[in-house]
């Protein structure tokens, strides 16, 4: 009998609601998700008749309370993310810009208004969000370099420059944009509206991995906001890195899931399929592979709880978040890998799913801090010396 890939009944730290809400989560990525994410992502497109029930399951912006959100714990979040992504990355991805980066960016750095304005409505998915920090030229050095600006213009704003990999935004019915105040220097937030005049998305072509989620290229030609849509409470990249280091925990969990969606796949296949006249799961070496497979999620995911416990208590830093997203996502790579040796040439078949771990795995691997900026955040917390230039 293959063992549950929760090998120390994490979801135990859950009560019985919560516990539940996770199943249906599991329930409606097995029955609605797993048979058509291989259609959409040959073809990289975004399935949006999901949508409807993804609502349903009210987690978007599932740890902020009031506004319409549920105020559920750090933990489950993070269980919901991994979740999502041992089903499909992408869609955790997507719920991630949509309920983490772009809800989080409200719930954080906006006032009771604006709250009250955008949050309950995203909760429900009525309004879906997305968030653009990342430029052409300027990646992981956006807390210095962001050359996208906004100039103060009487009672509004008005934003020009670039910005690429933007996830969601050429369907977002907002996208927060951080942006330079030519002024003062800071980096400052703002709710732009899609349709707003001078906002225009085009989605990346040919990409190789979380081909579902659309990334755009954002050109920003002179965009005029009202003052109304700045987020109040964003005054300087210290606010962005309080966003970015709430979704980098989840980020982790989601390198969990990845990693235990395809060790899931590479259990059942080592238990059915037959080589030499019995399973292969039965030879030694295999079961060397599924073993240290399932050491990577486990240490992985509990990592991830007590980062989640961390956050519940008000203790988690910077470095806490960089440290599980380095970790896991290293530990998902080598574990993906595995996945695919088990399966044989049947790896690279997309019907097997796990070819699909193997390159979304790639795009998890870079997007919220590289290894090297996780890394570098670490290695300043433990030093007290910075060694980013
Ligand atoms: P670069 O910053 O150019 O880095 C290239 C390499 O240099 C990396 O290996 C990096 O680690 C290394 N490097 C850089 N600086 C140092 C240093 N000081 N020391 C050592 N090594 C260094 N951004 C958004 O704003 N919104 C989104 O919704 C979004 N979604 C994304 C979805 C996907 C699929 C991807 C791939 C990216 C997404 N991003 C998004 C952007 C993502 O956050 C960036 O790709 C990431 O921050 C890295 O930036 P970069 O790609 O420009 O690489």
């Amino acid at each position: 009998m293959p063992a549950d890939a929760d090998f120390y009944a994490l979801e135990l730290l859950l009560d019985d609601q919560d516990r539940t809400l996770l199943h249906r989560v599991r329930a409606f990525m097995a029955k609605e998700v797993q048979p058509i994410i291989n259609h959409y992502w040959t073809r990289a497109r975004f399935p949006h008749e999901l949508l409807p029930g993804l609502a349903e399951l009210h987690i978007a912006g599932l740890p902020y309370a009031g506004y319409g959100c549920p105020g559920k714990s750090p933990l489950l979040d993070g269980m919901v993310a991994m979740e999502l992504a041992r089903t499909d990355p992408s869609i955790a991805t997507f719920m991630g810009v949509h309920g983490g980066l772009a809800m989080g960016s409200i719930y954080l750095c906006g006032s009771e208004e604006q709250k009250r304005r955008w949050l309950p409505a995203m909760a429900r998915m009525e309004l879906l969000g997305a968030f653009g920090l990342t430029e052409p030229e300027v990646g992981s050095g956006a807390s210095r370099g962001l050359a996208t600006t906004a100039r103060r213009d009487g009672d509004a704003w008005v934003l020009a420059g670039h910005k690429k990999w933007i996830g969601n935004a050429s369907f977002a019915d907002l996208t927060v944009i951080w942006a330079r105040d030519v002024d003062d220097g800071q980096v400052k937030g703002f709710v732009v509206e899609a349709g707003t005049p001078g906002f225009a998305t085009e989605n990346l072509q040919d990409k190789i991995a979380l081909r579902v989620v659309q990334n755009a290229l954002i050109t920003l030609e002179d965009v005029r906001i009202p003052e109304a849509n700045r987020l109040q409470a964003a005054t300087s990249f210290r606010d962005t890195a309080e966003v970015l280091r709430m979704t980098r925990a989840g980020v982790a969990w989601m390198a969990v899931g990845c990693a235990r969606g395809a060790y899931e796949h590479a259990l059942a296949y080592a238990c059915e399929r037959e080589q030499f006249g019995r399973p292969i799961g039965g030879f030694q070496l295999v079961q060397d592979l599924l073993v240290r497979m399932l050491g990577n999620i486990t240490a992985s995911a509990c990592l991830c709880a007590r980062l989640s416990q961390l956050q519940a208590a008000g203790l988690a830093a910077d470095e806490h978040a960089s440290l599980a997203k380095a970790f896991c996502t290293v530990r998902m790579r080598e574990t993906v890998g595995w996945a695919r040796e088990l399966l044989g040439g049947n790896g690279i078949l997309l019907e097997h799913h796990v070819g699909r771990f193997v390159a979304d795995a790639e795009a998890i691997y870079s997007y919220e801090g590289t290894r090297e900026i996780n890394t570098l955040i670490v290695g300043r917390a433990i030093t007290g010396l910075s060694a980013f230039v």
